[in-house]
């Protein structure tokens, strides 16, 4: 038995034209809350938002004035992170693809560093900071193979991967820093993936930092931030028993793990365990179609709207917010001239009719920022709670 959601207005919701996400403020406020009062246990850790989670302005904003730091991967971000108010020198910027011009911009803006993942790369800041006149602060994403059961042997190859530097690179590409004159090595750059939920693994990247940073310590090389990235999961199955993740474990995770050396700071970026269980993405049931041997319950959001379903069998909980009859089973399917535009195969939820709302919860993040305007369908709005 799931645990019962009250939280929706549903006579607002019925006057809103569907499809669209819903966001309940309140919940994104205590979720901050949380977040921050658990970082705050230890003095030196600093938490950023992953803006490409959700770029909603209004929910940038609120992100904003609660705090935190903007990790963005984009130039793009970079505007709407500072247009909602984050301060620039909160700002990391990570990608594998940099553009010169976003490059620019985020040395005119001034931003805290640069994640760098590659050393064309690394030349190429320090070719444009040069140019400017300026120091880029660049910390390096490092491969940690998490997951790679063996002692680590930092000169072992690495298999390929688009992301970061491999172990065995980071010792040059930090000494190739050193001669170069417009950048400056602060850190390093972790980030193991995301929709992690067992701890282990974070446990696993603590270890690997250590490891790194002993290799580091015996070459005399200081390294003064340490980013781990994001990852932290959310409960996709029962979004009203946990809400807000559990932050103070997850933290407690990497103050325990990492062996850190005297004011040294520690960087997160967390994206979808802060904007996740906030949002959902309301849509109207146009039809019940009787099938072969099942019932497709034809809803008017589609994969445009929310593609997670679509690009990686991604399950998320629907529940029927206006009709409570016996469960029965459907394929919830959207509109979209693509068979891969199905948010549940054979799911129980409360009997269909058409004109019922059904929310497709745990839509916060990459939901939104993700939709496109494929078969000419106009872009879901986002709606604060407060604004219907
Ligand atoms: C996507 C991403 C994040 C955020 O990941 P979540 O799983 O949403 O927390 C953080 N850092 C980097 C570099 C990312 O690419």
């Amino acid at each position: 038995m799931k645990t019962m959601n009250t939280s929706f207005p549903i006579d607002k919701l019925r006057a809103t034209r569907t499809p669209f996400y819903f966001y309940d403020s309140g919940l994104l406020r205590r979720t901050l809350k949380e977040v921050s009062a658990a970082a705050a246990a230890y003095k030196d850790f600093i938490v950023h938002y992953a803006v490409k989670a959700n770029a909603n302005p209004k929910v940038l904003r609120i992100v904003s004035e609660a705090g935190l730091g903007a990790d963005c991967v984009s130039g793009g971000e970079i505007e709407a992170a500072l247009q909602s108010g984050f301060n620039p020198t909160s700002i990391v910027f990570a990608g594998v693809g940099k553009a010169d011009w976003e490059i620019n911009a985020a040395l005119d803006t001034g931003i805290f560093c640069f994640n760098v993942e590659s050393v064309p790369e690394l030349e190429i800041i320090n070719q444009l900071a040069e140019a400017r006149g300026m120091t880029a602060s660049v910390c390096f994403r490092i491969n940690p193979e998490v997951g790679a059961h063996t002692h680590a042997n930092i000169t072992t190859g690495l298999a390929e991967n688009k992301f970061g530097i491999a172990m065995s690179d980071m010792v040059p590409i930090i000494e190739e820093t050193s001669r170069l004159k417009n950048v400056k090595f602060i850190g390093l750059h972790f980030h193991i993936g995301s929709q992690i939920l067992d701890m282990d693994d974070f446990r696993l990247l603590c270890l690997r930092i250590n490891e790194l940073q002993e290799a580091l310590s015996a070459r005399h090389i200081e390294v003064e931030n340490i980013n781990v990235g994001g990852g932290l999961g959310i409960d996709y199955d029962d979004p009203d028993k946990n809400p807000i993740p559990n932050f103070k474990s997850y933290f407690k995770v990497f103050a325990e793990g990492l062996r850190l050396k005297p004011d040294q700071k520690v960087h997160f970026e967390l994206g979808r365990s802060i904007v996740g269980q906030m949002g959902s993405l309301i849509t109207k049931v146009l039809y019940v179609k009787q099938g072969v041997n099942k019932q497709f319950c034809i809803v008017d959001a589609g994969m445009t709207d929310l593609i997670r379903p679509a690009l990686y069998h991604a399950h998320h909980y629907i529940e029927n917010l206006t009709g409570h009859g016996e469960p029965v089973a459907y394929d919830i399917v959207g509109p979209i001239c693509e068979s891969s535009d199905v948010f549940a195969k054979d799911t129980k939820i409360a009997q269909c009719k058409r004109g019922d709302l059904l929310a497709i919860r745990s839509a916060g993040a990459y939901g939104e920022i993700m939709a496109s305007q494929y078969n000419c369908r106009p872009l879901p709005k986002g709606l604060l709670s407060q604004e219907l």
